[in-house]
């Protein structure tokens, strides 16, 4: 494993100059791992998403870590048994960074790393539709925890257009039921309680299995079933790269560890 890491806070000019050439020459080994490569799955975090304005979870600047109240608005227990946190739920959607967000360099180098023909899967966590934005093939992309550009009825599973939902809560409505049949309406994301869809899970397992380089971005890879994606490449022999600010449970497995900003990194090794 070679890990190199730019949050080393104080050092001196040396030392950074080290970190630097080391740095260089790890990027250029992923780099070439990348050339290679026939096969590249990339699993990506809240984390690619935050140099496009978007607050990761548990990141230092991260909605939960400033915030631990937040974390209810996530789980599917308090959201279907309180209509107030509905409402709270709602008022955030409302304003959610995603409306207004751009693709940043990271989502862009993987459009570009999908041109090459080298892209064999995408699977993210983000629900914020970032990747189909900067231009990767919606089919490529495997949506593990859904997506907020959609509502799904909680009753009669009718899902719809987000922004339908949105004006109907700005022409007055705080908790908009399901227009078909008055159940809860939700943003069609997973939150926690709730259950996974086991064929896309499925999907990305065996997406992961296919690999023959995997690359794990922005995730702190704490979120389980798909954590174990990391591992499943490994297992199947893709060479496995983390990029990610801070350390996850997998670096001891990974091949090549680079602690580096993803918007500047991601471009240079694909
Ligand atoms: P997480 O918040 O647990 O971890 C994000 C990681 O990214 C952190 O370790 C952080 O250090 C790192 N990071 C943040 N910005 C970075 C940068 N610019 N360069 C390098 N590293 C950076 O995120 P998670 O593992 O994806 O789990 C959170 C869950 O919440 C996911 O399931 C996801 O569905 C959801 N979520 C999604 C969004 C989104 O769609 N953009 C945003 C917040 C949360």
């Amino acid at each position: 494993v070679v890990r190199c890491n730019s949050n080393g806070g104080v050092e001196d000019a040396g030392l950074r100059d080290e970190r630097l050439v080391k740095t260089d020459a790890l990027i250029e080994t992923v780099r070439a791992w990348v050339a290679k490569a026939q096969r590249v799955v990339v699993l990506s975090g809240a984390g690619i998403s935050t140099e496009s304005g978007i607050p990761d979870f548990r990141g230092p600047q991260g909605v939960w870590t400033r915030d631990p109240e937040a974390e209810k608005l996530s789980d599917i227990r308090y959201y279907m048994a309180d209509t107030e946190i509905r409402k709270k739920a709602w008022q955030q959607r409302l304003v959610h960074p995603a409306w207004e967000a751009q693709p940043n360099a990271g989502h862009e180098a993987i459009a570009a790393l999908e041109r090459r023909g080298k892209l064999h899967a995408l699977i993210t966590q983000n629900i914020d539709g970032l990747h189909q934005k900067a231009g990767n093939s919606p089919e490529r992309v495997i949506e593990v925890h859904g997506t907020v550009l959609k509502v799904v009825c909680m009753s009669c599973g009718w899902k719809g257009p987000m922004q339908e939902t949105l004006v109907r809560l700005l022409t007055g409505e705080d908790d908009p039921p399901c227009t078909l049949c008055g159940g809860i309406l939700k943003s069609d994301t997973i939150s926690f309680g709730q259950n996974l869809v086991p064929e896309v899970i499925e999907r990305a397992m065996r997406s992961a299995a296919e690999a023959d380089c995997f690359i794990s971005v922005g995730t702190s890879l704490q979120v389980y079933p798909i954590a174990g994606a990391v591992s499943e490449a490994k297992a199947a022999g893709a060479r496995v790269v983390i990029v990610n600010a801070e350390p996850t449970p997998f670096d001891n497995i990974a091949d090549a560890v680079l602690r580096e900003p993803i918007g500047k990194t991601l471009p240079r090794i694909f």
